[in-house]
């Protein structure tokens, strides 16, 4: 599979050559900008080959596919610890299960989610699953659309204030997606805004996730220090798959 390996390191000088020219144009530093690539639909190996890139990092958007996944790419690189983000809609279900193997989920949209997570990831520590607290983003909504989650702008705070007095979570930041179909930068500055507010009030929660293979390049311009990047590295996914 040499051929995936170059392709995918090629992939990668692209999209990192873009995060540089992102930050070059409005004066950030590059290493502030994490590269999160988004594993969804992707089958283990590929996961593999990004860590043999140097990309110990990965996201999924669905915990069944994340759990299969992840089991695989135990068994391709045993020595490699990959570190597993939640970036997708997250039904309270599955939280006991997500609790287990994320480090961090991106997409807490609500206070019922923050109370199984919490649950969950204490329930998953005393039972020696994980060690130390869940990483969490509040996810924020710009466009209202229950499909694509997200906490309303005007709650978020609040959602954030719970977050922080969960004892088994640990605030670290806002995640956002751009609206379908509408000019990215009004959005990503009304993120990046609320994230920045947020900062104020819980100095811990530094992290704002927004920008993806289409729009990197806006988000980074209104501060983001997470690209969640898929398509950009890894090629197009079937249709089907979201
Ligand atoms: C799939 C997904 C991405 C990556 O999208 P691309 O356009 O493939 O880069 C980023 N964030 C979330 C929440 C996703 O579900």
């Amino acid at each position: 599979m040499h051929g995936r390996r170059d392709e995918l390191a090629a992939a990668l000088a692209r999209v990192r050559g873009r995060i540089a020219a992102a930050c070059a144009a409005v004066g950030r530093d590059p290493a502030q900008v994490r590269l999160l690539p988004v594993t969804k639909t992707f089958p283990a190996r590929d996961v593999a080959l990004l860590a043999d890139l140097g990309l110990l990092d990965a996201a999924e958007a669905r915990d069944s596919e994340a759990v299969a996944k992840m089991a695989e790419v135990v068994a391709l690189r045993p020595a490699v610890g990959v570190r597993w983000h939640m970036v997708g809609r997250l039904q309270r279900n599955k939280s006991r299960s997500v609790a287990r193997w994320a480090v961090q989920v991106q997409s807490v949209d609500s206070a019922r989610l923050v109370e199984a997570l919490d649950r969950a990831a204490r329930a998953a520590g005393e039972a020696g699953q994980r060690h130390g607290a869940l990483g969490v983003l509040v996810q924020a909504s710009l466009d209202g659309d229950p499909a694509r989650g997200g906490c309303p702008l005007p709650r978020l705070e609040a959602l954030a204030d719970r977050v922080a007095a969960a004892s088994q979570l640990r605030l670290e930041g806002v995640m956002g997606l751009a609206p379908l179909g509408a000019d990215p930068e009004a959005a990503f500055a009304q993120l990046g805004a609320a994230a920045q507010r947020l900062r104020r009030s819980h100095p811990g929660a530094v992290e704002f996730s927004a920008g993806m293979s289409g729009d990197l390049e806006q988000a980074i311009t209104h501060g983001s220090t997470c690209v969640r990047v898929g398509t950009a590295l890894l090629g197009d996914r079937p249709l089907t798959s979201s």
